[in-house]
């Protein structure tokens, strides 16, 4: 890894990347994120040995989205260990991120953790018997824990836009709960959600809140152990196979990363053993996974050995 010159590579990439600024289309489903300009491109690496580069757009604070998933499935296995798996499966579901189409036929237990449905049930599992701000604080202190700047926050339009809006998440909730596997009261759950997808965070940020995900659960900055190598390496095998939706088995073909997605055009890849890579770019392709930031990694991989099939 050495040898590796991490800013030039990611100079390389965006290079790459600058006759397909503003492909795709950006989510409209609510005015704070239809409004990004679409042509904007960061992207940020950190390395397990405390080597970091970054390009373009890095420092801007975007909407996380469902890339916070990964996070809150963290802190749900830390709290209830693996009884979490009787409330969601680890399968991936070949359905669009908001589906509701298989949880009639499967009892209310969502396929995995990252469709909108098993990520509503984790975010209850982390709520747990506490009020809603409690459990938002605690998920905005872990961000900020792991990419080690206070300055992470909630953007409390998006939050209130998304529970405006959220008729489908209501949906998916109130379904759940006729089959007891929500636990809280539905609003509880989702204003809770509906927070921790509006986190702003920069791509610089990203990268690093994820480093504990490519070191085997140990933040390797600080030396602090997040979550067992176990975990990681569950988490790990659930990004890549269901971290972009009905997409993951392309995202896999093409970049051979876990990676997680969210529709404010972040994704978070992970180098197990190496690097966290964080990249944004608010277009979307048909699955709802940021266009350019899958083909800069893609780019990103080819140009490196970076690929766990390898
Ligand atoms: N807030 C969005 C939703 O719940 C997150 C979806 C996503 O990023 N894929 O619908």
């Amino acid at each position: 890894m050495a040898e590796l010159d991490l800013q030039g590579l990611l100079a390389e990439v965006a290079r790459e990347m600058e006759p397909h600024r503003g492909e795709g289309a950006v989510a409209d489903y609510i005015p704070p994120l239809a409004r990004v300009d679409p042509r904007r491109f960061g992207m940020a690496i950190i390395t397990c040995d405390g080597r970091a580069a970054e390009v373009g757009d890095a420092w801007m604070p975007f909407s996380i989205q469902s890339i916070s998933k990964v996070f809150t499935l963290t802190m749900a296995l830390e709290k209830h260990g693996e009884a979490l798996w009787r409330r969601v499966g680890r399968e991936p579901s070949g359905s669009r991120f908001n589906s509701i189409v298989q949880l009639e036929a499967e009892k209310g237990v969502p396929r995995n953790p990252f469709i909108n449905a098993g990520a509503i049930v984790v975010t209850d599992a982390v709520l747990s018997e506490r009020r809603p701000d409690e459990a938002i604080a605690e998920i905005r202190d872990f961000f900020r824990k792991l990419a080690d700047n206070d300055t992470i926050d909630i953007d409390r339009e998006v939050a209130e836009q998304e529970a405006a809006t959220g008729f489908r998440n209501f949906s998916l909730a109130n379904f759940m709960k006729g089959f007891g596997n929500i636990h809280a009261a539905v609003e509880d759950s989702l204003h809770t959600y509906f927070n921790q997808c509006a986190i702003r965070i920069t791509c610089r940020q990203l990268a690093r809140a994820g480093l504990f995900l490519a070191n085997g659960g140990v933040d390797p900055i600080r030396g602090e152990r997040i979550t067992s190598a176990e975990r990681v390496r569950r988490i790990n095998a659930i990004m890549l196979t269901c971290g972009h939706y009905d997409a993951s088995g392309e995202f896999a073909f093409q970049v051979g990363l876990p990676g997680k997605s969210g529709v404010g055009g972040g994704i978070l890849a992970i180098v197990p053993g190496h690097a966290a890579i964080a990249v944004w770019s608010p277009g979307l392709n048909e699955a709802g996974n940021s266009q350019v930031g899958t083909l800069a990694l893609e780019k990103l991989v080819r140009r490196t050995d970076w690929n766990v099939f390898d």
